[in-house]
């Protein structure tokens, strides 16, 4: 099967979170299983270049129309880590992807819609037709409205689309002007059943289209698929995904094990796994001196997290006091976009800077992060919302048992050590449901009493999680069945 992967991001080269690893991850073991994949991108001034094999121009002179203009692309192909992407250049005084950054440009929307156009006119003109395009999220939402409503008549009626939705926080609401833009009918899509936003009928709502136009929609976990189907989760979304119910489900994202896995990580200083626990030890002294925290019969509680308002920015503050509290050590890294928050936690960094048994990191590190993982005890993930979620299992697979909230892929993957209906040897971490203090510290003070007064019980939890398998081979499976369902026959 023929597989074309359009997405924003693909990791490591066009990384802003999860979605990066996601499109990589899969699309590797797509190909490790016989499927013909390739990945279609925005040429980025900020690709990491020097992760990207030798370029060549497959296209020099592909013009996408714009409004009433034609805007002309230029089309590379290059090899990362033997994935073949294309990345579409655009050479205009509107420089879309020469921004220094993937997203956050008040044209953002624009940006994405002129690469859904472009890359539906590459596939035209170069002879390319997948069985199969994966969209993801709402940057490449019109990719099945545009196929259904121009590209299907100009010979590209052989593609079926699946649409991943990675979080419903984020929808692309704008002004209808941008159908125009893409050479789309306003009249025939600004429609309750079709692009018109739920929530504002003057506005289109891309996500919304993706849904609609797309021939099977999944988000990254079946909880979350509830979730977002039946709770304010949706965001507005929760009427449309009903009325599609029968072409929409949830496939629990993987994660990478040539990149997180700690028998072969080369970014910490002693393997170990769940035959070898020992190393662990040896890691969890590395990081105390990299981080300058005391040697000390304590547990070391981490947060590895975007300070996001969805990843519960006030529990981890709270989180933070509460560990030190109950006398153990805190490691935080992690990095802030808002600027209050940003400030919130440089003040609680400041405050902590003398104290011996706490250390606040606040930066984006993947490399860093990799030794986190190896040297921590427990970890906090008390998101108000989660579609997935990789870093509880990431955590799992270094032996870091976490304490999260009961909410999307977390309560997917969190067994709880005490109240799960699960046998024992799947039981992983420590769960709470309410977004209060008060419920935080009760998983918590469970956790530090089992680390302190059962370690035997607690190195078993260590131990089930580092067996779980959240390995890409369950998911790409089920993504292909849902492809097989969807391709034309
Ligand atoms: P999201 O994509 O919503 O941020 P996920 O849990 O799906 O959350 O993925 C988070 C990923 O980003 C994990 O790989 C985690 O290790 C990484 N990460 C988050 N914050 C940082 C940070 N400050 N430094 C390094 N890696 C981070």
């Amino acid at each position: 099967m023929y597989i074309a992967m359009v997405s924003a991001e693909c990791a490591p080269i066009a990384k802003a979170g999860g979605l990066g690893d996601v499109v990589h991850g899969l699309s590797r073991e797509l190909m490790a299983v016989g499927e013909d994949v390739e990945v279609f991108l925005p040429g980025y001034d900020s690709l990491r270049f020097d992760l990207i094999g030798a370029r060549r121009e497959v296209v020099g002179d592909l013009q996408v129309a714009y409004f009433d203009q034609s805007i002309p692309c230029r089309v590379e192909s290059a090899l990362v880590d033997d994935l073949n992407c294309y990345f579409i250049e655009s050479e205009s005084p509107h420089r879309f992807f020469q921004r220094g950054r993937i997203y956050g440009e008040a044209d953002d929307a624009d940006r994405f819609a002129f690469f859904c156009r472009a890359v539906l006119e590459f596939m035209l003109r170069s002879g390319k037709r997948p069985d199969i395009i994966h969209c993801h999220d709402w940057q490449t939402a019109l990719v099945p409205v545009l196929l259904y409503e121009r590209y299907t008549d100009l010979g590209l009626g052989g593609s079926r689309v699946c649409y991943s939705l990675h979080n419903v926080g984020y929808q692309g609401v704008v002004g209808a002007s941008i159908l125009l833009q893409v050479g789309l009918d306003p009249d025939r899509l600004m429609v309750p059943d079709r692009l018109q936003d739920p929530g504002n009928p003057r506005l289109v709502n891309l996500m919304k289209g993706g849904i609609v136009f797309s021939n099977f929609v999944n988000t990254v976990s079946p909880r979350y698929a509830w979730e977002i189907q039946h709770t304010d989760q949706g965001m507005g979304l929760q009427g449309v995904l009903r009325t599609h119910d029968r072409k929409f489900g949830g496939v629990l994202n993987g994660i990478d094990y040539r990149v997180w896995n700690p028998e072969t990580d080369t970014h910490i200083p002693e393997p170990f796994g769940p035959d070898r626990l020992p190393g662990k030890a040896v890691n969890k002294r590395a990081l105390r001196r990299r981080l300058r925290l005391a040697e000390a019969a304590k547990p070391i509680v981490a947060v590895v997290s975007r300070l996001d308002y969805q990843k519960g920015v006030h529990l981890l503050r709270f989180g933070v006091d509460y560990a030190m509290a109950q006398g153990c050590q805190v490691a935080l890294l992690g990095a802030a976009l808002d600027p209050e928050v940003a400030e919130q936690f440089r003040r609680m960094q400041e405050q902590t800077a003398a104290n011996p048994d706490c250390r606040l990191v606040l930066a984006y590190d993947e490399e860093l992060s990799h030794l986190f993982y190896a040297g921590a005890d427990m970890i906090l993930i008390p998101s108000i919302y989660e579609p997935c979620g990789l870093t509880q299992m990431i955590s799992m697979k270094y032996g870091v048992v976490p304490v999260a909230r009961r909410v999307g892929g977390l309560a997917d993957t969190v067994f709880d050590a005490n109240y799960s209906d699960r046998p024992f040897e799947e039981r992983n971490g420590f769960l709470f449901d309410d977004l209060t203090e008060a419920a935080l510290g009760e998983a918590m003070e469970r956790a530090i009493g089992l680390w302190r007064h059962h370690p035997e019980y607690f190195r078993q939890l260590r131990i089930n999680g580092m067996h779980a398998d959240h390995s890409w081979s369950r998911p790409a499976r089920e993504y292909l069945d849902i492809y097989a369902h969807i391709r034309v026959q």
